[in-house]
Parts: structure tokens; C-alpha cells; sequence
């Protein structure tokens, strides 16, 4: 069944008022490759189903954290090396 929801876009003074409908779209699913159907609002076809998409929202997350983690500790060791080489520099003067 088709929902709809009201969206405000403000733009400088003036506001404007849309309505979308949600539509039921037919797709394959990029996890397990299943044929399904997702109700969404107008944008970009879904791309999981609803059983994968959850799992692969969490993997991606993960993803994330690990690329986050794994670039703070490498810009804290580099941090770490340059303040002990100035160290190092200014104890020999
Ligand atoms: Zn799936």
C-alpha cells in the first residue's frame, strides 16, 4: 500500500510544500542475488532486499570503523614521531 509523506523545503523566503508517494519497485537484490520488491519514496532503486540489507549496512559500518581506526592511529603515530625528531633536534642544539 502506498504511503506518502509531506516534505518542507525551505528556500530563501519562500517554502515550499511536496507530497511523495512510496512505489513498490521490482529488483535484484546485490547480496544474494534474490528477485524482490521494496517499497521506497522516489530516489534510487534499492539495492538489497530486506533481509540482506540490515547485515550489509552493519559490514559496511564495520568497514568504516576499521578505515576510521586504522587512519587516527597511524596519523597518531605520525604525530608521535615528528614531535620525538623535534625533540631529538632540539635536545642536540
Ligand atoms: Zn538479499
Amino acid at each position: 500500500m502506498p504511503q506518502q509523506r509531506t516534505l518542507t523545503v525551505k528556500k530563501g523566503q519562500k517554502t515550499y510544500t511536496r507530497t511523495l508517494t512510496s512505489q513498490t519497485t521490482e529488483f535484484t537484490c546485490q547480496s544474494c542475488r534474490r528477485k524482490t520488491h521494496r517499497e521506497h519514496f522516489p530516489g534510487p532503486t534499492p539495492k538489497y532486499c530486506a533481509m540482506c540489507a540490515p547485515i550489509v549496512r552493519a559490514e559496511k559500518n564495520a568497514e568504516r570503523q576499521a578505515t576510521y581506526r586504522e587512519k587516527r592511529d597511524t596519523a597518531l603515530m605520525l604525530e608521535t614521531l615528528i614531535a620525538l625528531t623535534s625533540a631529538t633536534e632540539d635536545a642536540r642544539r
